[in-house]
């Protein structure tokens, strides 16, 4: 049987530390304390915001692809513009005359994602 202290309480969602919530918040609270409530708001806010940036990399892809296509079916596209590509400088001209110009695009777009990716790695640990 629980003990008639530990009645309503809670473990905070942060520090997991248990807490008796406050009454008038009846149901609603989940953390001990205002900056436990503040480190669950920035959590929450950082999930949404990873999310969110995973639809817009999506969607850049997407569109790319989308732009590459419309050039090569109208006949604008001559070669792969290499001179307005940032680092990381792949063959792309290479990559676009044996795979076709999505590769080519998913290619640079992958790189691309892996470098951040490490040098995000790398700031966690400095
Ligand atoms: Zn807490």
């Amino acid at each position: 049987m629980m003990a008639k202290n530990s009645r309503g309480k809670r473990p905070c969602s942060i520090c997991r530390k248990w807490f008796a919530p406050d009454v008038r918040q009846k149901g609603r609270q989940r953390t001990c304390s205002p900056a436990c409530q503040n480190e669950l708001h920035r959590r929450q806010c950082e999930n949404w915001n990873r999310k969110n940036k995973a639809v817009s990399k999506n969607n850049y892809l997407a569109k790319k692809l989308e732009e590459a296509e419309s050039l090569q079916t109208s006949g604008k596209l001559t070669a792969f513009p290499s001179q307005t590509q940032k680092s990381p400088v792949l063959p792309m001209e290479v990559i676009e005359t044996e795979y076709g110009i999505k590769p080519a695009i998913i290619a640079q777009y992958l790189v691309t994602q892996v470098i951040s990716h490490t040098k995000e790695k790398i700031r966690e640990f400095p």
